[in-house]
C-alpha cells in the first residue's frame, strides 16, 4: 500500500498523482468557497476553478493552518475588524477535503466509501470509529476499490 499523505487520486482523471510536487488544489470562490478537488496540477486543471495553490500547501501542521483560513480568518483580523463573518464553504464537502490531506489513510480509503458491503459492515459505527488512520488503514487494504 502506498505510504499515507504521499498518493492522492486525481479528481479530473481518476490516475495517481504520486509525486506531491505534481498535485495542485483547484477550488470555486463565487460566493463561498466551494468544490474542492485535489488534481494533477496543469494536465487535469478545470477552467470552472477560478482558485488554486500547491497540494503540499494543505500538508502537515502549516497546511492545516491554512485549511483553517477557508473556515475563520482568525483573531487578529476578526480584533482588528470587528468583525468574524466571512463566507462558508460547504462543511461537509469541506471535511472530505481536509481529510484528505490531513488524515492518514483517509485518501487511500475513501474510494471505498461507497461499496455496500463496507456500508453493511459498518451501519453501526458512529461518525468518527471509520476515519481513526488505523480503521481506514484495514479500510484502504480490505475492500474493493481501495488499493
Ligand atoms: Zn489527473
Amino acid at each position: 500500500m502506498d505510504k499515507p499523505l504521499s498518493v492522492w487520486y486525481c479528481d479530473t482523471c481518476g490516475e495517481k498523482i504520486d509525486d506531491v510536487g505534481k498535485g495542485y488544489v483547484i477550488w470555486r470562490s463565487e460566493g463561498h468557497p466551494h468544490d474542492f478537488k485535489v488534481i494533477h496540477q496543469r494536465d487535469c486543471d478545470q477552467k470552472d476553478h477560478t482558485s488554486s495553490a500547491a497540494l503540499k500547501d494543505f500538508l502537515g501542521p502549516q497546511g492545516l493552518s491554512y485549511c483553517m483560513t477557508f473556515l475563520s480568518a482568525g483573531p487578529i483580523i476578526h480584533n482588528l475588524s470587528g468583525s468574524s463573518d466571512q463566507p462558508q464553504p460547504n462543511l461537509s464537502e469541506f471535511a472530505d477535503f481536509v481529510r484528505r490531506v490531513q488524515v492518514p489513510y483517509y485518501e487511500q480509503a475513501r474510494r471505498s466509501f461507497a461499496n455496500p458491503e463496507l456500508l453493511s459492515d459498518f451501519s453501526d459505527w458512529n461518525e468518527f470509529g471509520p476515519y481513526i488512520p488505523d480503521e481506514l488503514e484495514r479500510i484502504a487494504r480490505d475492500y474493493t476499490g481501495g488499493r
